[in-house]
């Protein structure tokens, strides 16, 4: 009866971790969520649960002491607030709730997340100040420090971990060290990375972060969790425009109750703890990391025999998702190609790019090394269907790399 939350979130010594494999006719989902999720995590859905259930109760209880586990809270500093809704829900909620009406926010962006961010602190009415680095540079630390120096009215800065759009790793240590140094407070979307990502607390000092149910933690969509200083989310009450978006109310009525305000997604969080579970017997984040990281190299290696370039040099180039350039041929069509792909049984990503063509390969969820080689023999396949020789982009698509290159 009691299956899931009487398993422990260990490993038994039998158990080793391997990849799921999908049922037949069910595709691999190359995306960064919702993404390919494992058998026994499915599985775990197959059951109802009443919301205010001590079971479920428990459940919720799980979920929040074993993400704080992962982000490195030994101290007890923080608190971990679910949310129901999708990661963008949990970004505003952490805004709205963490940044004071009069604050002033440094929104650090270089793809479509940041410019989201600055877009949602415009609906809050909240003052923002954005550095925007285009497609594919990362925002660095001797920057953030001289624009913070430069304006003492800026209280946090806004930084996303994995910019999910390029699949740029920004180097969140850095920008840490800079708000830090200045005496500002930051706020971090790491939506995509957080579970893969070190994103330690100990480490990288921080007011919040928020992430989601079905990125690297690899559970299903329909919530997302705001991790953040008790000091923090004392200090939000009464300052959330949203009664459902605030972030001081969840957490206070959950820790009053054990309750999530208004009706929880239960099948969700029975699904999030086996995910828990699978992530801590794969060896938690660093485990998770070395198969990402390996994914990635395996698919760019791959992909480079063919022709295809990947948008970032390899320094920024993160284990989560791997942006390619559209070849240059002229019978090369996205569409087709995504199509030929999707009948091999692979979605793969468009791409989210304002200025060159260009695809994206996740390398999250339940796949391995085999599948991505499998995913290079089906781009091949495709390139032949289509009668496209070579995958090299056009000349002018690797002129822009050059300038990220002048980056380092
Ligand atoms: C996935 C993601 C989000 C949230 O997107 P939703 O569609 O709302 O779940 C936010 N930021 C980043 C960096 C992401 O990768």
């Amino acid at each position: 009866m009691h299956r899931v939350i009487d398993r422990p979130i260990a490993a038994s010594p039998a158990e080793t971790f391997t990849c799921a494999v999908p049922a037949k006719g069910e595709p691999y989902l190359l995306t960064p969520g919702p993404l390919t999720t494992a058998l026994s995590t499915k599985e775990a859905m197959l059951r109802d649960w009443g919301s205010w259930d001590g079971d479920f109760r428990a459940m919720t209880a799980q979920l929040r002491a074993g993400l704080l586990e992962i982000a490195g809270d030994t101290a007890g500093d923080y608190d971990c607030v679910p949310l129901q809704g999708s990661g963008s829900y949990c970004v505003e909620a952490m805004l709205g709730s963490l940044i004071p009406r009069d604050g002033h926010a440094l929104v650090l962006a270089n793809g479509a997340y940041g410019k989201r961010i600055a877009t949602t602190l415009g609906y809050l009415g909240r003052t923002a100040t954005v550095l925007d680095k285009g497609d594919y540079l990362p925002p660095r630390g001797a920057e953030v420090e001289r624009l913070l120096a430069a304006d003492s009215s800026i209280t946090h800065v806004v930084a996303v971990h994995c910019e999910t759009s390029s699949g740029i790793l920004n180097p969140i240590e850095e920008i840490a060290a800079a708000t830090a140094k200045q005496g500002r407070k930051l706020l971090i979307d790491s939506m995509s990375a957080f579970g893969a990502v070190p994103l330690d607390v100990r480490q990288i000092p921080c007011e919040a972060f928020v992430s989601s149910a079905n990125k690297c933690i690899e559970g299903v969509p329909g919530f997302g969790f705001v991790i953040a200083r008790k000091s923090a989310l004392q200090e939000a009450k009464g300052r959330s425009h949203s009664l459902a978006l605030d972030v001081y109310d969840q957490w206070d009525v959950m820790n009053r109750t054990g309750q999530w305000r208004f009706t929880p997604p239960t099948h969700t969080v029975a699904a999030f703890i086996e995910a828990l579970r699978l992530h801590k017997l794969e060896g938690g984040q660093a485990g998770r990391l070395a198969r990402y990281a390996n994914n990635r190299d395996v698919l760019v290696a791959g992909m480079g025999k063919l022709g295809f370039e990947p948008l970032l040099n390899a320094r920024w180039r993160s284990p989560i998702i791997v942006t390619f350039f559209a070849p240059a041929h002229p019978s090369f069509r996205f569409e087709r190609f995504y199509e030929s792909m999707k009948q091999q049984g692979f979605i793969i990503y468009p791409g989210k790019l304002t200025v060159a063509d260009s695809f994206r390969i996740g390398c999250i969820g339940q796949v391995d090394e085999h599948v991505m080689r499998a995913v290079v023999r089906a781009c091949a396949s495709s390139l032949r269907e289509m009668g496209v020789p070579g995958a090299e982009p056009p000349a002018a698509a690797l002129e822009e790399r050059k300038a990220l290159a002048d980056a380092d």
